[in-house]
């Protein structure tokens, strides 16, 4: 892969250099949805409301292009400009005119009218190898949604999801509670040293908008995937079907708010 050269003035600080947590979120996003992309046909790209939507972000700006820009997308194009990385974020584009913004051209020294630059990194985009560059998978079909970078960000629920890798005291003490098996499927993955591995989710997520607290009652053990599910909003979860061991109990409030207002909104 053929690094892009970038004129002295607009070469990008060391810290654009840093892919961030929001940015990563928006890659992952974005490479899930590689494979039904043609860079020949805009139709498969994405639209600024939907991957807002999809990632579940919070409002802020008055657009949805200004409130992606501020949630990652700004700082993903910077950084796939200073690392040579192919420009993925022209997959983001406008409804209307199914191109991306003019912003899209300019940490990468473009012009607003190089579209065949715009094709040539999608194209780019879709042979690359973007895994080491992915924290984990994200699995769901897009469903289009036909709208306009101008339009407003409606108001809505917010269920901005993080999936927690760094795990509290109690989290740890949670797994070990269920030898790591994860308390819907029972699954546990084997690691090649022989340890054994799960993953601690807490049911009304730490953080705004949400502020879960870290208690043991709010916090499930799980495989990976049923945590994404979960994390996602994907599946609602019955108290009967949980597993349970002896000195962890699951909040019945927690469960409920899961359900309420995380899977109520998920896609
Ligand atoms: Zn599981």
């Amino acid at each position: 892969m053929a690094a892009v050269i970038l004129p002295p003035e607009l070469m990008r600080s060391r810290e654009a250099e840093r892919l961030t947590d929001e940015a990563r979120r928006l890659l992952t996003f974005l490479v899930s949805l590689l494979p039904d992309l043609n860079p020949n046909e805009p139709r498969t790209c994405v639209r600024y409301k939907e991957a807002h939507d999809k990632l579940q972000l919070r409002q802020k700006g008055t657009t949805y292009g200004e409130s992606l820009k501020k949630q990652g997308l700004a700082a993903l194009a910077d950084w796939t400009a200073a690392t040579g990385k192919p420009a993925i974020t022209g997959m983001i584009v406008d409804g209307t005119s199914l191109m991306p913004a003019k912003g899209y051209y300019k940490p990468f020294g473009r012009s607003v009218d190089d579209f065949e630059w715009w094709r040539d990194q999608l194209r780019r985009s879709k042979e690359f190898d973007w895994a080491p560059y992915l924290p984990f998978s994200i699995e769901g079909t897009p469903t289009p949604i036909a709208t306009d970078i101008e339009e407003p960000a409606a108001q809505r629920v917010e269920t901005r999801v993080y999936r927690v890798l760094r795990d509290t005291e109690l989290a740890l003490r949670v797994k070990k509670a269920h030898n790591y098996e994860c308390q819907i499927c029972g699954q546990t993955i084997v690691l090649k040293d022989g340890t054994r591995y799960a993953e601690a989710h807490h049911i009304r997520p730490l953080g705004r908008p949400h502020d879960g607290p870290d208690a043991q009652e709010n916090i499930l053990c799980l495989c990976p995937n049923h945590h994404v599910e979960l994390d996602y909003g994907v599946r609602a979860i019955a108290r009967e079907e949980l597993r349970v061991v002896e000195g962890h109990n699951v909040g019945t409030k927690y469960l409920k708010y899961h359900n309420d207002h995380i899977a109520a909104n998920g896609s």
